[in-house]
């Protein structure tokens, strides 16, 4: 059998997040093993009705946490302290997860460059793998006995261990290659048994830049597997990008099928790689990460391109359609015209299966009729020709500011602030009280301005409080933001919202990404009341408190049909009308966040300087319009700052903070060789813990970075927003970071 139309993955969350609640019940002791497992069979067999009318259908995409955490489950690698526990397969998968009281729990990070987070692997020169091929046969199993015949999914070996992280200094996880290969051998053996005709087996990581020695381990084990006589057929799929140089060393091996991002990466090369001319290539033409509709046309022609180059052309997706939701036709509330243009899981399926068709020649006209359509309609669909111009019309002095070293003069003479001032990074805790008034606000049982009351009371609150705990620039708490990017996309022009638009951040978490769609201009000042009101409470400034341009868009589904860099101009515009109705209004610091910096950093060195380039701009002109003696303050999260310190510099903020305290102030020592010259506040403790830093905790951390950076540069900060912790963590935690500040303000003299 051929792959000829298929998708790489599938949302598995469920349509009402059935799997969320079903975890979460378990997770509570709500309902058992047994109940838990019958949802997930329920979601399984819904998602393989929904992808019926592909060639070549995949199971094992279903996941109770995250995919990479099952590949660790599934071959044994299961660190030492969660295997102490001594608990079931089950419970010891969501010990590795989450965590409990006896073990801390996997590391947690960004998977390439979405906004899911995988669970990362630990290996080190102890681990030893042993095979549980349970999962991936059951649901093989599962689907047969449904009349389906799978194929199965798994992380490909050399990935897994390019994902992981080391348990020791010194030691590189692919030294396990060796030790890993004869596991994979034995999946397929197995595989092969159950009757799976083809397994799936992914290397995304070999998008990213890799070592000679890295591109060789992945021609090592495909030669190796390929070689075993008892197996599926192989496809190593790749996604979120370019294989570059790993295709023609995939090409060399023998498996039969090689996947290729056709949307993210180049086609140009392909037809150049004869050893293609043997296998199937699966072209992902269809986007599988953002919700637009395709341009059935244009892939089907990409498709069509490449009929020489490989024995048989099969049609994908670009990646697996985990990251978007899962049917567009249930969002009833939207503008019609809007969704027509939009194309989510189940949407995308059918664009699949309408470009294989026609590449054999079974074209569905009706279906790419309608596509070109939408396309026309989209592209016809008035646009806000003011912000357009607007952008057109910027001048490099609308992204400059005076000098820095002058602005921090004439900045300190406004503020007074003491050496090492403290501040926060802008949430407090949101409270049972906060969360019950929104509910209250939606079921209609209470008003707006009952609503607005509440909240209002509550930035008093969180004022007397900052006063009472001693900090120096205090912050409104936000308690008015349910998401930060949302609350912004909900005031602006530009942005539309879904309702059962959900997908997975990590685990049980889900996130309704905004859909921006169309030019975006500020109708209304959005924070300016919230501002305002707070600072008429305090004679201490208070910061105001924004969402950058570039973490709008990472946080949200952008439009395609223009550059990144033009939709992040037209919300840093937004932005910094913003910004300059704040100043009119007499606050006189303004911090603007942009925790997704790091995030949208392009996979691949070489697109990176473009990247930044546009990033930076759009920071820039959303904060460049203040008068010199007005202060800018940015705040970034997520460690290795390394890579991208130098566009920190760029941003041109006046103080930066960063976390830091999980990478026991590794930044620090970044930021001092950087040469950075303007305030910076290394956080100096980790908000995403319960736990509450001692005094002389705080002390050191807050140590290291003024024996490292001028002390007159030095800002005092937890290193993230404190809207997931609780008063009982914030309060004590806040107190000795004002003591620790103290005691070192007092031996500086
Ligand atoms: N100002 C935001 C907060 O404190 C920043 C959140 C973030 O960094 N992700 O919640
Ligand atoms: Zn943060």
């Amino acid at each position: 059998m051929t792959i000829g139309t298929t998708v790489l993955g599938y949302p598995r969350i469920g349509p009402n997040r059935e799997l969320k609640k079903a975890v979460e019940a378990y997770w509570a002791g709500r309902i058992d093993a047994a109940a838990l497992e019958q949802v997930g069979r329920e979601l399984r067999t819904q998602t393989w009705q929904s992808l019926e009318a592909l060639d070549s259908i995949p199971s094992n995409i279903f996941s109770f946490y995250d995919h990479v955490l099952d590949t660790t489950a599934m071959l044994g690698a299961i660190p030492p302290r969660h295997k102490a526990l001594g608990l079931n397969d089950l419970d010891t998968y969501f010990a590795m997860a989450r965590g409990n009281a006896d073990a801390t729990p996997l590391e947690m990070t960004k998977w390439f460059d979405t906004n899911y987070h995988y669970l990362v692997p630990e290996l080190g020169p102890e681990t030893r793998f042993r095979l549980d091929a349970s999962k991936p046969l059951a649901e093989f199993a599962e689907a047969q006995a449904l009349g389906i015949t799978t194929r199965p999914v798994v992380l490909g070996p050399v990935s897994f261990l390019l994902l992981a992280k080391s348990t020791e200094p010194g030691f590189d996880p692919l030294e396990l290659l060796d030790l890993l290969i004869p596991a994979y051998e034995e999946l397929l053996r197995q595989l092969h048994a159950a009757g799976a005709e083809w397994v799936q087996l992914d290397e995304p990581a070999f998008v990213t830049d890799r070592a000679p020695a890295e591109l060789t381990a992945l021609s090592t084990v495909y030669n190796q597997l390929a070689g075993l006589s008892d197996r599926p057929k192989i496809f190593v799929a790749s996604y979120f990008g370019d294989l570059g140089e790993a295709l023609p060393v995939l090409a060399e091996t023998p498996v039969e099928a090689i996947g290729v991002d056709l949307v993210h990466g180049r086609i140009q090369g392909l037809a150049g790689i004869t050893a293609l001319q043997h296998k199937t290539l699966v072209a992902g033409v269809i986007n599988g990460r953002n919700i637009w509709r395709a341009d059935l046309d244009a892939a089907l022609a990409k498709a069509t391109t490449l009929l020489g180059t490989a024995n048989e052309v099969a049609v994908s997706t670009s990646c697996s359609l985990q990251h978007v939701p899962y049917d567009v036709e249930r969002e009833t509330d939207l503008d019609p015209r809007l969704r027509s243009w939009l194309a989510f899981a189940e949407q995308k399926v059918a664009e699949v299966v309408a470009v294989g068709r026609a590449l054999r020649g079974d074209r569905d006209e009706a279906a790419f009729a309608a596509a070109r359509t939408a396309i026309a309609d989209r592209a016809s669909a008035p646009g806000n020709t003011q912000i357009q111009n607007r952008v057109k019309a910027l001048q490099p002095q609308d992204e400059q500011r005076g000098d820095a070293a002058i602005r921090a003069t004439l900045q300190q003479d406004r503020l007074q602030l003491p050496p090492l001032p403290t501040t926060t990074i802008g949430s407090f805790p949101q409270t049972g009280e906060l969360r019950a008034a929104r509910a209250d606000l939606r079921a209609g049982r209470i008003d707006e301005a009952t609503y607005a009351e509440h909240m209002r009371a509550e930035v008093a609150r969180v004022i007397r409080l900052q006063e009472d705990l001693g900090l120096d620039v205090l912050v409104h708490g936000e308690p008015e933001r349910n998401d930060m990017v949302q609350y912004f996309a909900e005031q602006l022009d530009g942005y539309a919202f879904t309702i059962h638009g959900w997908v997975q951040s990590y685990g049980s978490r889900c996130t309704r990404p905004p859909i921006l769609y169309g030019d975006v201009s500020r109708p209304h000042p959005m924070t300016v009341e919230w501002a305002t009101y707070a600072q008429a409470l305090t004679d201490r400034p208070v910061k105001g408190m924004l969402t950058g341009p570039v973490t709008m868009l990472a946080w949200s589904f952008v439009r395609d049909d223009q550059p990144r860099s033009q939709t992040a101009y037209q919300v840093a515009l937004a932005l910094r009308d913003e910004v300059a109705d704040l100043e009119a209004a007499g606050i006189r610091i303004i911090q603007v966040d942009e925790p997704a910096l790091r995030e949208l950093l392009p996979l691949r060195q070489q697109d990176r300087q473009s990247y930044v380039d546009w990033a930076v701009r759009a920071f820039r002109l959303a904060t460049s319009g203040v008068a010199d003696n007005t202060q800018i303050h940015t705040h970034l999260c997520y460690s290795e700052f390394g890579d991208i310190l130098p566009a920190i510099d760029a941003l041109d903020a006046d103080v930066t903070s960063l976390e830091a305290a999980r990478s026991t102030m590794s930044v620090v020592a970044d930021l001092a060789g950087g040469g950075f010259a303007r305030g910076v506040g290394p956080g100096v403790y980790d908000i995403h813990s319960p736990r509450v830093p001692s005094e002389d905790e705080v002390e050191s951390a807050l140590r290291i970075t003024v024996n490292a950076l001028p002390v007159e540069r030095v800002w005092v900060n937890p290193d993230c927003g404190l809207k997931t912790r609780n008063y009982a963590q914030v309060e004590p935690a806040l107190r000795n970071v004002t003591a620790a500040t103290k005691k070192l303000r007092a031996q500086l003299g």
